[in-house]
């Protein structure tokens, strides 16, 4: 077993029944060690079940993660998905106030201009944030949103990126995204990975995208769309990335795709090291709300 899997084993969580639905029928969706991901019988919600607690999850990101911020200072190629990403938000709304729930290093906000945006995030690691202030000057707030009280203040935009997936409770953290929303404003989730997709399907454990200490909830916009409903949203439009993006290659792709069908008809899916970039792996969605 790999070492952050052996040295998390003791923080994990008791099982909790559906967070969409409430009910305790699952059936095993993938497992990688210890780590189980249940699909719910009652609404297909797939969720990591019971996942590493979070005095677990707060080793996991103080240790484990404490070089993913430079990783994306680096990252040439997250760039170009940060355009992609804000030219189709860009389409729906195009000035206002803006709020990026775990903003990193504020590179996506920077990507939104400033004479026609009032930007601010908010993110958990100090590094991170402070990088955001001094380099782009953005307004960031230290901490977790689902602790800190933003008062009266509204936006017209919350963007969830990457962030939805690492949620112990996706509910009341869309909840408290609907509170902090003036009417009509919207909520865009995107580079979340979608367990609808095809390569979910065919890799299960091996799809590169299961990663059980930290993806904690997988969803679809169907799934994500049955919790938010209730909170007043509407879903606009969505988009899966695939082609256009940097990872993309299509004939490597296909070819590896073709290869790995063959092995897992055969029952050889532990030889796979991990899947191709596909149609449908990430979701980009994006929400209005009526208040
Ligand atoms: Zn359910």
């Amino acid at each position: 077993m790999e070492e952050v899997y052996k040295r998390l084993k003791k923080y994990i969580d008791k099982k909790r029944n559906c967070i969409i639905c409430g009910s305790n029928k699952f059936y095993l969706w993938g497992r990688l060690y210890y780590l189980g991901a249940l699909r719910c019988r009652g609404c297909g919600m797939v969720s990591v079940n019971p996942h590493i607690n979070e005095d677990g999850l707060k080793i996991f990101y103080g240790t484990y993660l404490r070089n993913r911020f430079e990783n994306k200072v680096l990252c040439h190629d997250r760039k170009i998905m940060y355009k992609l990403e804000y030219e189709f938000i860009n389409k729906f709304i195009s000035r206002g106030s803006v709020l990026d729930l775990g903003c990193s290093g504020g590179f996506f906000l920077n990507e939104f201009d400033r004479r026609k945006w009032k930007r601010k995030g908010i993110e958990i690691d100090s590094n991170a944030a402070h990088y955001a202030k001094k380099k782009f000057g953005i307004e960031v707030i230290e901490g977790d949103f689902s602790d800190l009280d933003l008062g009266k203040e509204k936006f017209d935009l919350v963007v969830l990126r990457g962030v939805i997936e690492h949620c112990i409770e996706p509910g009341s953290y869309l909840k408290k995204c609907a509170s902090i929303l003036r009417n009509k404003g919207m909520l865009f989730i995107t580079a979340t990975p979608n367990i609808e997709s095809f390569c979910a399907e065919v890799y299960r454990e091996k799809w590169r995208l299961f990663t059980p200490i930290e993806h904690l909830h997988f969803f679809s916009v169907d799934l994500l769309d049955k919790i938010l409903h209730p909170f007043g949203f509407e879903l606009v439009e969505k988009k899966y990335f695939y082609e256009e993006t940097p990872y993309a290659n299509l004939p490597r792709d296909y070819e590896k795709m073709k290869r790995d069908i063959l092995l897992i008809a055969k029952g050889r899916r532990d030889i796979i090291k991990d899947s191709v970039p596909f149609w449908g792996n990430m979701i980009t969605a994006v929400w209005t709300i009526k208040k």
